[in-house]
């Protein structure tokens, strides 16, 4: 079996294409696009709506992902008796899986927090190709998929700031992950 986890998913029938055409990853179609593609959307929903509104958005869609997932892993894998580190483990090849790219978290502590560092995020830099340099962040779906995921995994409410991003210029993504009292 190969280290890698995109080939263990063709390898293990979980990553497939029915007859149809549709792909099928890990129980549920997925819709393939281009990267162009999502930095374009972003920017035109961001032109539309404004910043926040589209950050918001964005951000959502990330939480909805992770809910989803939850629900269709459940039963598939046995996140129960799953140490955190290994839910960890599966969520950081899930998110670059979603061509976020790699991915490294510090540990999380209630008091703390954690900090998560991106190296290279896809979305983020066609952005920037579409749209030039920003002196903000554009990862709220990274960072939607990360807040829900600590909260489920943790059972606390925590918020999600991206530091540094490529958008803006900085050679990798960071985000910083707080506990909500
Ligand atoms: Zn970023």
């Amino acid at each position: 079996m190969s280290d890698n986890f995109f080939s263990n998913l063709i390898e293990t029938g979980q990553f497939r294409v029915d007859d149809d055409g549709h792909v099928d990853i890990m129980n549920e179609f997925a819709m393939i696009m281009p990267s162009p593609v999502a930095g374009k959307l972003y920017y035109e929903m961001e032109k539309e709506l404004g910043e926040e509104k589209c950050a918001e958005i964005w951000k959502d869609i990330g939480r909805f992902q992770v809910e989803q997932a939850a629900e269709r892993y459940q039963g598939r894998y046995n996140f129960e008796n799953m140490s955190r580190n290994k839910i960890i483990e599966f969520t950081s090849k899930m998110i670059k899986l979603n061509g976020f790219g790699d991915i490294k978290f510090s540990e999380f502590t209630k008091e703390e927090g954690a900090k998560v560092t991106l190296a290279g995020s896809v979305l983020a830099s066609r952005y920037r190709n579409i749209a030039g340099e920003k002196d903000k962040p554009v990862d709220f779906w990274a960072a939607g998929i990360l807040e829900r995921h600590f909260e489920v995994i943790f059972g606390v409410d925590v918020e999600v700031e991206e530091t540094k991003c490529l958008a803006k210029g900085d050679d990798h993504c960071s985000f910083d992950i707080r506990t909500i009292n």
